[in-house]
């Protein structure tokens, strides 16, 4: 098995989500069975960000990998009992343990990766899987030196640089506080969620 790891706190899921995991099963280079869609309970660096509960969040997910059979919605990174934020360095280790015959990917905006500095032990993340890193506008991937990777972690970044969605979970936020259902930037199960549940008003 080939698995891809999606962490986010998917504020909502988008189709920003959508194309990224997109471009990454789809690319021949990754051979990828499975995109896990993993809403994280306590995403560590936004830990005062997430508007909506990690109950709706999941749901969303659910609702937004029905739109293609290679993606699934996990609960891997749900709340910890210990209230303490759920770190990827953590949920990589629990995926290899428990399917050990598994090609691990983590797959990753742009964003997200030049901020690895910031996360918890990147030398143990970048030895935990092979990273599958997507373009996002606004964010250049020319220059990575000042992740100061060693050679051998370097080779371990697949860059995909193919995508080029406008578009934020915040930025959705503040349009659907105005009453807008930005249909445009979600699927329509989740926007008729968001409806439904009245959320981001
Ligand atoms: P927010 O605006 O609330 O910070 P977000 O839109 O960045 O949210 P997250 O759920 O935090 O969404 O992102 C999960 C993952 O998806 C991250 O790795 C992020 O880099 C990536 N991602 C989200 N939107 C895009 C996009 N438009 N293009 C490329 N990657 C994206």
């Amino acid at each position: 098995m080939r698995i891809a790891l999606f962490g986010g706190t998917f504020d909502p899921p988008h189709l920003g989500h959508l194309a990224i995991a997109t471009a990454a099963a789809d690319a021949d280079a990754f051979q990828l069975d499975s995109v896990l869609f993993a809403p994280a309970g306590r995403q560590p660096l936004k830990l005062n960000d997430t508007p909506s509960s990690f109950a709706d969040r999941l749901a969303m997910t659910t609702l937004a990998c029905a739109e293609d059979e290679r993606f699934h919605a996990s609960t891997i990174d749900a709340p910890r009992h210990d209230g303490l934020p759920n770190y990827t360095a953590d949920t990589l280790a629990e995926l290899a343990q428990t399917m050990p015959a598994t090609v691990l990917y983590n797959l990753v905006g742009a964003d997200s990766f030049l901020s690895l500095p910031h996360w918890r032990d990147p030398a143990r993340l970048l030895a935990l899987a092979e990273w599958i890193v997507v373009s996002r506008p606004g964010f250049s991937l020319d220059d990575l030196s000042a992740l100061a990777l060693t050679p051998a972690q370097r080779a371990r970044v697949h860059l995909l640089e193919t995508v080029h969605e406008e578009v934020s979970a915040t930025l959705l936020r503040e349009r659907l506080r105005t009453g807008d259902p930005c249909a445009d930037l979600l699927p329509a199960t989740v926007a008729g969620y968001i409806k439904a549940h009245r959320l981001y008003l």
